[in-house]
């Protein structure tokens, strides 16, 4: 049983999965490899950096995960069920217990066998055709949040990263009962 899986290692997953991995939670990423941003080679509105490639957020967003004891793999999902321990993922190599799970996975929400609702979303060439429904708290259902394309229209990678650390934080801060602060110094 892990603490937290996220589906979907783009940069909305890795941010979030960063995020609860830090706050010591066992964090396993279940990815198929397949970001959007993969082959962005030039991202100009990103603060903090002049230019920067898409692989380049990735891979640093893996190193990141890494560093604070967070798991990668591999895998691609094929289905998230409720069950009466948690919630339970199934790869294509494996099955996974988790007691939260974070939706990251962009246009592939095919795989979600839960309570949930969708929505439509907008037109455009790279716009994806739906998103899960999320209160203000990125939350679809018990225990079940989304981050970046599978959550919002939004198209931009800082919306992405924003909206992973925004339910990475909600969900830790309805796992600990109190708004979860994650402070430097
Ligand atoms: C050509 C192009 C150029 C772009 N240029 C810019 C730009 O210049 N500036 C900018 O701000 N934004 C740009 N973007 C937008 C940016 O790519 C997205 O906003 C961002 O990648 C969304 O992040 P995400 O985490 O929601 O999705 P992604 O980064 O796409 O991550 C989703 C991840 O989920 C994985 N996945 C999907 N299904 C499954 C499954 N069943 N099991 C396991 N894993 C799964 C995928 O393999 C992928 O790794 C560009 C996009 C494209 C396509």
């Amino acid at each position: 049983m892990k603490d937290v899986i996220v589906i979907g290692g783009g940069l909305a997953g890795l941010q979030a999965a960063v995020m609860t991995a830090k706050a010591g939670e066992e964090t396993l990423v279940l990815d198929s490899g397949q970001s959007l941003v993969l082959n962005t080679s030039n991202i100009q509105n990103l603060i903090g950096y002049d230019s920067v490639a898409g692989n380049e957020l990735l891979t640093s967003g893996k190193q990141k995960l890494e560093e604070f004891n967070g798991e990668i793999a591999n895998e691609e999902v094929q289905r998230l069920e409720r069950t009466d321990s948690g919630l339970k993922i199934t790869t294509s190599e494996a099955d996974y217990e988790a007691e939260y799970v974070v939706v990251a996975s962009a246009g592939d929400l095919s795989f979600i066998e839960l309570d949930v609702e969708f929505e439509e979303g907008v037109e455009g060439p790279y716009m994806m055709d739906k998103h899960l429904v999320t209160d203000d708290s990125n939350k679809a259902s018990e225990n079940v949040y989304a981050a970046g394309l599978a959550n919002t229209w939004e198209y931009q990678s800082s919306v992405a990263i924003g909206d992973g650390a925004k339910a990475a934080v909600n969900l830790l801060t309805d796992k600990y009962g109190e708004p979860y602060e994650d402070h430097d110094t």
